[in-house]
């Protein structure tokens, strides 16, 4: 991948109703292989797919997502970090940090990282009551330092750790480990409530990672955060599965819940596609 990534989309409002305002945040790039966008052949072979495929798919959008409730903020992943200093994807594990390296490209400019992008859009970092991490993917950690206030939400067994893991990123922080015992919502059978009214909640989405979480705004039409349950709303439709996913039978049964919220008129919000307009 020699070009530059394109200039950085507008954020997107894809919700504001009932004093609840959703606003879909592009924060960067990532660039990877195409094996690792989707592999298709036998699941035990991807990562060496991913390995030696030397083509590199189309620059992908990182998003936050920002939830503005009366009763509080909440902030749906963080992306990367503009600087990435020696041992930035690591954790400590040169393995790691030399995989990051070479297979993926993670660029952030200047003034566009998710501080920066939520302070342009009247929120300071502080304001940020709760922060959820879908997942401990280094795209979606690395502002995490800015947002120092927040309550940290990580899904279970995500910090226990798995290969590719940022889990060094929330040591130290106040974290919140969902249990799931709040009933449904939109569809989901369990969930853990993130603002007191019931309204945001989250919910797992595993599949892509051990503990992927999603984040449901309630209403007459649901808005479900969705994360990495897949890269593009084509490939959701068609349960592609990205090559990087931890297990694909989980992640395409992950899909077609979401699928059914989506066809339901409900709204499903990815990490790294442009938000369908609302
Ligand atoms: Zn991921
Ligand atoms: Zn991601």
């Amino acid at each position: 991948m020699r070009s530059p990534p394109p200039p950085d989309p507008d954020p997107v409002v894809v919700r504001d109703e009932s004093g609840v305002r959703v606003t879909v945040i592009p924060v960067g790039w990532v660039g990877v292989r195409r094996s690792h966008v989707e592999f298709g052949g036998p699941w035990s072979l991807r990562y060496a797919a991913i390995a030696v495929d030397r083509r590199w798919a189309p620059w992908l959008p990182v998003n936050v997502v920002l939830i503005e409730h009366r009763r509080g903020i909440v902030l749906v992943d963080t992306g990367e970090a503009v600087d990435q200093p020696p041992g930035h994807f690591g954790c400590g594990d040169r393995v790691q940090e030399s995989i990051y390296r070479r297979y993926l490209r993670l660029p952030v400019r200047a003034g566009a990282d998710a501080p920066a992008r939520l302070r342009a859009l009247g929120v300071a970092p502080d304001a940020v009551d709760t922060v959820v991490l879908t997942h401990l993917h280094g795209d979606h950690t690395g502002n995490l330092p800015a947002f120092a206030r927040a309550e940290v939400v990580v899904g279970p067994g995500e910090v226990e750790g798995y290969p590719g893991a940022t889990a060094c990123r929330v040591t130290g922080r106040r974290l919140v480990r969902p249990r799931f015992e709040d009933g449904g919502i939109a569809g989901f059978a369990r969930s853990t409530t993130l603002v007191d009214d019931g309204s945001v909640r989250a919910v797992p989405l595993p599949g892509h990672t051990i503990g992927h979480l999603g984040v449901v705004v309630d209403g007459a039409r649901p808005t479900v955060i969705a994360g990495d349950a897949a890269l593009s709303y084509e490939q959701l439709r068609r349960r592609g599965t990205p090559g990087v996913a931890r297990d694909r039978t989980e992640n395409r049964r992950t899909q077609e819940r979401l699928d059914t919220v989506a066809r339901a008129g409900g709204q499903v919000v990815l990490s790294h596609a442009a938000p369908d307009a609302p």
